[in-house]
C-alpha cells in the first residue's frame, strides 16, 4: 500500500498538513511533501479538498501462483541445541491444521549439532523437516537466521509458517515476512481454518485486551503468525514415526552477519521464566502490599517455582511486568498453580486456567477464583503462605 501526491492537482493549501497526526507532511514549494514518518494511515486522503492525495493498494498475487505454496511449516526455536517447547506445542496444533488443510507438516530446524531437535520433530508430528546447520548458526542471529529461512520459504514455497511469539521469534518472524512481502499476525492465541475460504484463521487479542481479532492473509503467502507459548498442549511423541529429511547447505558468509556474540547475560532469572516453569506462585492484590511478595518469593524458593503475578499488582508497581499472567502478560501452564490473594477475574484465568492443578488461598470463600480451583484454602496469605513453606521445607529435608 502506498499514498500517493498528484503533483498537478495541489495547491499547497496545507490542509493535510495540519491533519496528518504523524507530522509527515511538510508544505515545500507550494506542494505537499509525504516524508518517511508517514504511517499510511490516510488522513490526509480525506483532509485534502483537491483530491490530491490518494491512497494506492498493492495489486494481489494471482490466486492462481498462491497455489504453488504448499505445506504447513513450524520454525523449531532452539538455544545451546535445547528446542523451546513451544515449538512442540506449534508441531502439535499444526498436525491438526495440517490435517484439515490436507497438507504435509514440516519442521523447519536451523542450528548447530541439531539431530536430537531431528527426531524431536519428527516424533512430535513433522512429515519432513528442513534443516541448515553450520556453527553461524549455533547462537541466534538475526542476520543468519532471516537469510536461511528466507532462502527456503522462497525455495520451497511453504503455505503456512508458524514461529513462538518469543523474544527471537517476534524479531525473526516479521523480517522474513518483509523479505518475502507477505502478512504476518504476531502474538496469536488461536488458530483455526476459515470455513468459507479455507485461509488460515489467525486470532489475537488487541487494544489492551479488550477486542479479539481474527486476521486472514488472504493474497500473499506464506500466511505467517507468531503463536504464544503455552495456549497449545505439546503433543505426546512418538519414536516410531518416521519422515524425510531434507538437508539444505546454508548460504551465510561470515561477512553477512552484522553482530557479534560478545557475551550472554541472563537478565531473566528462574523465577520470572513463567513460560517454562513447572510450579508458579502467584500473588494478587490481596498480598496487601509490595513487602509482602517476599513470603510468595519464600514459597517458590522452596518449591523451586517461578513467581507470577495479576495485573492489579503489575500496575501498582509492586512486580515488574515479566511477571504478569493473564490476558495481557504471559500465559502459562505449570503442573501447579498457586493462585494467593488473586479473586479470579477473567482476564487473570485466560493466562493460567489451563495449569495442570490449581491451588487457591483466598480470604473471601466466594471468591470466583475457587471456581476453577483443584484445592483451595480460605483464609489469610499473610498465615497460610509461610505456614505452607515450612511444612514444604520439612518434608524437602525429611
Ligand atoms: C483489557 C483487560 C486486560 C486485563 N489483563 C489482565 C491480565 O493479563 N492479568 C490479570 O491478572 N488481570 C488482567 N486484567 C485485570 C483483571 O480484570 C483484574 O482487575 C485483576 O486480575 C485483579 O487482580 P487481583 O485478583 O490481584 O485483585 P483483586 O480483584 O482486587 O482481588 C484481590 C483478592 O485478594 C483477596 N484478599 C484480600 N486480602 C487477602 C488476604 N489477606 N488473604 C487472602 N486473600 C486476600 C480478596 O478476597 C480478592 O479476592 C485485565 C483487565 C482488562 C480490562
Amino acid at each position: 500500500m502506498a499514498i500517493r501526491l498528484i503533483d498537478e492537482k495541489c495547491t499547497g493549501c496545507g490542509a493535510c498538513e495540519s491533519q496528518c497526526p504523524f507530522g509527515a507532511i511538510v508544505i515545500d514549494d507550494c506542494k505537499a511533501c509525504i516524508t518517511e514518518s508517514c504511517t499510511l494511515c490516510g488522513a490526509c486522503v480525506s483532509a485534502c479538498p483537491f483530491e490530491a492525495i490518494v491512497r494506492e493498494e498493492d495489486s494481489p498475487k494471482k490466486t492462481d501462483e498462491n497455489k504453488d505454496y504448499r505445506g504447513l511449516w513450524v520454525f523449531i526455536e532452539q538455544e545451546n541445541g535445547q528446542a523451546r517447547s513451544v515449538s512442540f506445542e506449534l508441531l502439535g496444533e499444526g498436525r491438526k491444521l495440517a490435517n484439515a488443510m490436507r497438507q504435509d507438516l514440516a519442521a523447519v530446524v536451523i542450528g548447530d549439532r541439531v539431530e536430537t531437535l531431528i527426531r524431536e520433530a519428527v516424533a512430535s508430528g513433522a512429515d519432513k523437516v528442513y534443516v541448515v546447520e553450520g556453527p553461524e548458526y549455533s547462537h541466534y542471529d538475526s542476520d543468519a537466521y532471516t537469510t536461511a529461512l528466507t532462502d527456503l520459504v522462497n525455495t520451497y514455497r511453504p503455505n503456512v509458517l508458524l514461529l513462538g511469539a518469543t523474544i527471537n521469534g517476534r524479531d525473526l518472524g516479521p523480517r522474513v515476512a518483509c523479505r518475502v512481502e507477505t502478512g504476518l499476525t504476531a502474538d496469536c492465541t488461536e488458530l483455526g481454518v476459515d470455513a468459507e475460504t479455507g485461509l488460515v484463521a489467525w486470532t489475537r487479542p488487541a487494544f489492551g485486551g479488550n477486542i479479539m481479532a481474527t486476521i486472514l492473509c488472504p493474497n500473499h503467502r506464506p500466511q505467517m503468525g507468531t503463536v504464544r507459548p503455552n495456549v497449545f498442549k505439546r503433543p505426546i511423541p512418538d519414536y516410531s514415526r518416521t519422515g524425510e529429511i531434507i538437508r539444505v547447505p546454508s548460504k551465510v558468509k561470515p561477512a553477512d552477519l552484522r553482530t557479534t556474540l560478545v557475551n550472554v547475560v541472563n537478565a531473566c532469572t528462574a523465577a520470572c521464566n513463567l513460560e517454562e516453569a513447572e510450579i508458579i506462585v502467584s500473588g494478587g492484590r490481596g498480598m496487601g502490599k509490595p513487602e509482602n511478595f517476599q513470603v510468595i518469593e519464600q514459597l517458590a524458593q522452596v518449591l523451586g517455582a517461578a513467581v507470577g503475578a495479576s495485573r492489579a499488582v503489575v500496575d501498582a508497581g509492586w512486580m515488574p511486568h515479566p511477571h504478569q499472567v493473564g490476558q495481557t502478560g504471559k500465559t502459562v501452564s505449570p503442573k501447579i498453580y498457586f493462585a494467593c490473594g488473586i479473586s479470579g477475574a477473567v482476564q487473570h484465568l485466560a493466562g493460567m486456567s489451563s495449569s495442570d492443578i490449581i491451588v487457591a488461598v483466598n480470604k473471601d470463600p466466594e471468591a470466583p477464583i475457587f471456581k476453577v480451583a483443584d484445592f483451595g484454602i480460605v483464609g489469610d496469605v499473610l498465615e497460610i503462605l509461610p505456614a505452607l513453606t515450612k511444612e514444604f521445607e520439612k518434608r524437602k529435608q525429611a
